[in-house]
């Protein structure tokens, strides 16, 4: 039977975001149906209501960064049962055949990944629909296990700002004793910050905020660099290994890149907008630099993940909020005034409806 569904939905990109009220499907039989506790709000959200990146079909629940419980599970599932604690980011399907999917690299789907919320079901074509709601169905595939023990609120936003700065630390090679900047400290740049700490990396922080200098180094940056200030951004020139750069908006990278060593790594993960201002190739040629980029993370790896949070005692500082009041946050996560993810405690909107 399709399960009534509360939730907030984003109606057109000039609308704040409303009540709205859907069925989700009939569980197939690899379905695992989920009772929504917790979901972090992450700057994709706000750029999918927007429609920042002309893609967004309205009306859109966004939200994935998702934690609930399992209430049932179809007869093909073997991984979840009924009971279990299980999160579910950023996607929840794809090919499962092709050369990405066989690598569980999932969000490189040579078919491209179905997104949790805004993508075509592959099955049927409706849009997904994603956590900011009370329950939500996903093939087991794309459903991940909370180790035990963990603080499961600010667990939520692992499911997404966790695994996009966890990902490219391990891919690009981050270890003990390398030299990593983290570029802006929201939701992925405080997780960065404390990853890239665990992994045993040298940390500095470039942030625009003075305000976050004490907070940075509370959570695990060794140094903190205003990177407004050009006489700070000079003094670390060709010093770092790697730059994880999770700024949502166009800026110059040329400055970050000239603060790498030779060899050194720039990773984008916060901008899919074209380079504004371009990136002089004298910064890349003469130092045999790489400018790269990442995209979340596959399943397997998002296991792996929390299971690296739970080992190191790593979670999300999170600001708990009622469903209702996300519009606000929207505006906060905007000015740059969340520290570090909000947090829609779902028994909100389960109250609101009842
Ligand atoms: P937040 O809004 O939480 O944080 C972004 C941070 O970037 C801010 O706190 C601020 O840090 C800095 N910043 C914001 N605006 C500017 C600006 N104009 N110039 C310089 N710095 C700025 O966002 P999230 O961390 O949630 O997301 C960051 C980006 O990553 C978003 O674009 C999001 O869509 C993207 N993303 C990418 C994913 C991927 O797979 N690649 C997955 C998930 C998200 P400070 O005050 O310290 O300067």
């Amino acid at each position: 039977m399709p399960t009534p569904t509360h939730a907030f939905a984003a109606h057109a990109a000039d609308k704040p975001l409303a009540p709205f009220d859907f069925e989700r499907r009939d569980p197939r039989p690899d379905d695992v149906s989920i009772e929504i506790l917790y979901c972090g709000v992450c700057h994709s959200d706000l750029h999918f209501a927007q429609d920042d990146w002309g893609m967004s079909s309205f009306p859109v629940v966004p939200g994935h960064e998702i934690v609930g419980r399992v209430t049932a599970v179809g007869p093909d599932v073997k991984n979840h049962a009924e009971g279990d604690l299980v999160g579910v980011g950023c996607m929840v399907d794809s090919c499962r055949s092709c050369s990405a999917c066989e690598d569980g690299l999932e969000q490189y789907c040579l078919e491209g990944m179905t997104m949790t919320y805004g993508s075509p079901d592959r099955h049927d074509e409706t849009l997904t629909q994603g956590g900011y709601s009370t329950f939500v169905v996903v093939s087991d595939r794309f459903v991940v296990k909370m180790p035990d023990g963990i603080d499961l609120k600010s667990a939520a936003p692992l499911l997404c700002a966790g695994i996009t700065t966890y990902s490219p630390l391990k891919h690009y090679g981050v270890k003990a004793g390398d030299k990593v900047g983290v570029i802006g400290m929201g939701g992925l740049g405080h997780m960065g910050v404390k990853l890239a700490q665990a992994m045993g990396a040298e940390v500095t922080l470039f942030t625009r905020s003075e305000s976050k200098v004490a907070e940075a180094k509370s959570n695990g940056a060794d140094h903190v660099v205003i990177s407004t200030d050009e006489e700070q951004m000079k003094a670390v020139a060709e010093t770092f290994d790697f730059m994880l750069d999770t700024i949502p908006v166009p800026h110059d990278v040329n400055p970050y890149l000239a603060a790498l060593k030779y060899d050194g790594t720039h990773i984008l993960v916060g901008l899919l907008e074209p380079l504004d201002p371009p990136v002089a190739g004298m910064n890349l040629v003469f130092k045999r630099r790489v400018l790269a980029g990442s995209l979340i993370g596959g399943m397997p790896e998002t296991q792996e993940m929390l299971n690296f949070c739970a080992e190191h005692g790593i979670t999300c500082d999170v600001e708990m909020i009622d469903a209702d009041y996300i519009n606000d946050a929207f505006k906060r996560m905007q000015d740059g005034d969340v520290r570090y993810r909000f947090v829609i405690d779902m028994q909100s909107l389960k109250n609101k409806a009842a």
